[in-house]
């Protein structure tokens, strides 16, 4: 399937100078909401997953239909103070300053497999922090799937050689 079909382009959102790739289209078009969930769901199995993880908010979106299908538990990465019970957090870097993510931290067992999935790959930081977390908690990253990687920023380089599942690439 011809996914880019699905992935609208924005020039100048959320800022000027940057082009934002929509992957709202896909959500919308059951047809390759099925392509993108089979291709991962066939990943995560492959990888030996325990659990995915997702981080907010898009990859809510695109992770719980594949720990349904892969029939896995899901658990989401959220911004601080969203989250109910007892949290670990990683700060990462951002183009200017820092941010932070948590997860509960019950939701890792020690030896536990754990796949990432998310919608857009840019320089890695994100996918890089939850990695981090997963460790601290005494799991395993064992892949990483994203709809969209972009190519330019060599994210990918960041993840010492885990698997990368990417269904299409932009510059
Ligand atoms: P990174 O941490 O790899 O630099 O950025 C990836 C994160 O930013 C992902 O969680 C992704 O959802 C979000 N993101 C950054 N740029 C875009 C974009 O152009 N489109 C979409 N859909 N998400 C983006």
């Amino acid at each position: 399937m011809d996914l880019k079909k699905y992935i609208a382009s924005i020039p100048g959102f959320p800022k000027e100078g940057i082009i934002f790739r929509d992957v709202t289209p896909i959500l919308e078009t059951p047809e390759a909401m099925h392509y993108v969930v089979d291709a991962f769901t066939e990943f995560a199995k492959q990888t030996g997953a325990d659990l995915i993880l997702g981080p907010e908010a898009r990859g809510f979106l695109f992770g719980v239909p594949v720990a349904l299908e892969a029939n896995l538990p899901f658990a989401p990465v959220r911004k601080p103070g969203k989250l109910p019970r007892e949290t670990v957090e990683e700060t990462y870097e951002l183009e200017y300053g820092t941010d932070k993510l948590c997860i509960h931290a019950d939701v890792i067992k020690p030896g536990q497999k754990v796949v990432i999935i998310d919608d857009l790959l840019a320089t890695g930081g994100t996918a890089e922090a939850i990695v981090r977390m997963v460790k601290k908690l005494g799991g395993e990253v064992v892949g990483l799937g994203f709809i969209i990687e972009l190519d330019d920023l060599k994210g990918v380089d960041k993840f010492g050689g885990i698997p990368v599942c990417v269904l299409t690439h932009f510059e």
